[in-house]
């Protein structure tokens, strides 16, 4: 029994509970066959000592905002305790790296603790990840570093609040442990704080947990797992059938796309795409080398592994997610009597793409996209100019926003013209790039847009409002979780909390943070962590 309300956690654990499991009870790295998952303990760490939490999340489990009990909490969810009803296991999966398959990978550092079902029904996976060697650790060592563990937590925090889907972060626990790592890759290990994040989703299930078993032609788990997951992820669908599936698979392709159209609208580049990155419910899944967009450049990629074929650039990741969804489609292409069906799907991902795609720019620029209209050009044209002198995306559009078109006084050109020449300046990486040229091209573009605007007929507060609802103010640059696990490094982990208070209201103005909504400074610009990282974590 537990005296801070962990014993209250009601566990209901449907992965393991109806699906097949490894006979192998003990912990060795191996290749698992005809099997969804293998148990596993998670390692026992020295020191457990939490520094991070989230509210939200820990209210999605009945949990209070604050741990009752400190050390309590940090010890089950470090895994040095574990809870009545818990059910730890790894899952295994493969996946395509990089455009190639890669064969059996599976959770080779992340623990399910189990399935919780809350007060309202809703169930949610309960998974620490750097909790220790699995049967998937392959030849590495299943833990995890603080730098990239806080960048875990924080961000799948900062999306959620952003309103982009994401699987979630409960916890943030150090383990008083050292995890050796060679960061550049360049020969030079270091010793870093070890840490493990507690995320949490409905599920875990990725693309590469059905690619597998197609790979080995383990069809009748491969039914298995894919009735199982309609019947517990899907409910709304119905009992399995010809149609279902269909239905399934269409939901996928439609979840996935509205997935990347929130990546695209806040600037987010996940950085490795590979389908085993990829969560069957849409869900930003893995956060390792992602980063943010600062200045927009559609060629942009944070990892440093994809830096020469530039696969998971900001600008691909619509393509890339639908080649995943086509070796999704082929892995579930067994159970279908026909690949229409399944070609229907990846179809509708880009029409569905698409048409949301032009939803968000117009949104972005506080209109409703009309196809009549030269709506389509107007947002392509503007991200053309933005990307031919290093502009700060996430500025840009909230200094867009503060344009007065109506002022009351019937603004002039010259004043719109003035009023955003000078706004803009806190967007500009170079502002020497302004040039008189840049200058025209770009008031050709104001007017444009001005003459759109009047159209409509949507004031000046009106747009204003409508745009700032979908363009952030604070985003987790890729910096600021640099100067936090800076800090944290050095034994100060305030900074963590703080930058998540500020990113659980990324729309709001928030006055007296506005230092942590300006551009990159000149140190990050080549900085390691701020600008691009490697997959070492
Ligand atoms: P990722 O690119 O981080 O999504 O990881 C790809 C695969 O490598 C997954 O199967 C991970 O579980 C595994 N992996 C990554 N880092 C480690 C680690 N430190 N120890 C064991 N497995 C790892
Ligand atoms: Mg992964």
């Amino acid at each position: 029994m537990t005296s801070s309300g962990l014993s209250l956690l009601q566990f209901d654990n449907q992965f393991t509970g109806c699906l097949p499991g490894d006979p192998e009870e003990k912990n060795f790295r191996r290749q698992v066959r005809g099997a969804c998952y293998s148990r596993v303990l998670p390692t026992k760490v020295a020191q457990p000592r939490l520094i991070g939490y989230s509210r939200e999340v820990a209210e999605l489990l009945d949990l209070p905002p604050e741990p009752i009990d400190a050390q309590e909490f940090a010890d089950v969810f470090s895994g040095n305790v574990q809870l009545d009803g818990m059910d730890p296991f790894a899952m295994c999966y493969g996946g395509h790296q990089f455009g190639n398959w890669a064969g059996q990978l599976g959770d080779g550092r992340a623990t399910n603790l189990g399935e919780v079902v809350n007060s309202k029904g809703q169930r949610w996976m309960l998974q620490l990840k750097g909790a220790g060697p699995t049967p998937y650790s392959r030849t590495a060592d299943g833990l995890a570093v603080l730098r990239s563990s806080v960048r875990e937590f924080l961000c799948s925090e900062a999306m959620f609040h952003l309103g982009v889907p994401t699987t979630r972060a409960l916890s943030l626990v150090l383990t008083g442990e050292q995890v050796v790592r060679d960061m550049f890759y360049d020969g030079n290990p270091q010793r870093e704080p070890g840490a493990i994040v507690c995320r949490v989703a409905p599920s875990f299930t990725r693309f590469g947990n059905f690619e597998i078993l197609a790979a080995r032609r383990e069809t009748e788990t491969l039914q298995k797992l894919i009735d199982h997951t309609i019947h517990v992820d899907f409910p709304h669908l119905g009992p399995p059938s010809p149609e279902v599936y269909e239905q399934w698979f269409a939901e996928i392709c439609r979840t996935t796309a509205d997935m990347i159209v929130g990546w695209m609208r806040v600037g987010f580049v996940h950085g490795v795409m590979n389908t085993d990155n990829m969560s069957i419910l849409g869900l930003t899944i893995d956060y390792g080398p992602y980063g943010w967009l600062e200045d927009y450049d559609p060629n942009w990629t944070p990892n440093t592994t994809d830096a020469a074929g530039r696969r998971y650039r900001y600008s691909q990741q619509p393509q890339i997610a639908m080649w995943n969804l086509v070796q999704l489609a082929n892995a579930l292409a067994p159970i279908f009597d026909s690949v229409v069906p399944l070609q229907r799907g990846i179809d509708l991902y880009s029409t569905h793409f698409n048409e949301a795609c032009q939803n968000m720019l117009a949104a972005k620029l506080g209109l409703v996209y009309d196809a009549s209209l030269d709506d389509k050009a107007l947002s392509d044209d503007l991200l053309e100019l933005m990307q031919e002198i290093e502009t700060d995306m996430t500025i840009f559009y909230r200094r867009l926003a503060t344009l007065k078109f109506d002022g009351g006084v019937n603004a002039s050109e010259q004043d719109v013209e003035n009023a955003f020449v000078t706004a803009l300046a806190d967007a500009l990486y170079k502002p020497e790039q302004l040039t008189a040229e840049y200058r025209v091209k770009l008031m050709q573009w104001i007017h444009r847009y001005r003459a759109r605007v009047d159209q409509v007929g949507i004031s000046d507060e009106h747009r204003c409002q409508q745009m700032n609802a979908v363009n952030p103010k604070y985003v987790l640059r890729n910096y600021l979780a640099q100067v936090a696990i800076d800090k944290a490094t050095a034994g100060d982990y305030s900074g963590i909390q703080e930058l998540l208070e500020v990113l659980r209201h990324p729309y709001d103005e928030q006055p007296e943070n506005e230092h942590l909504a300006t551009k990159r400074p000149d140190w990050a610009r080549n900085r390691a962590g701020c600008s691009m990282l490697s997959c070492s974590s």
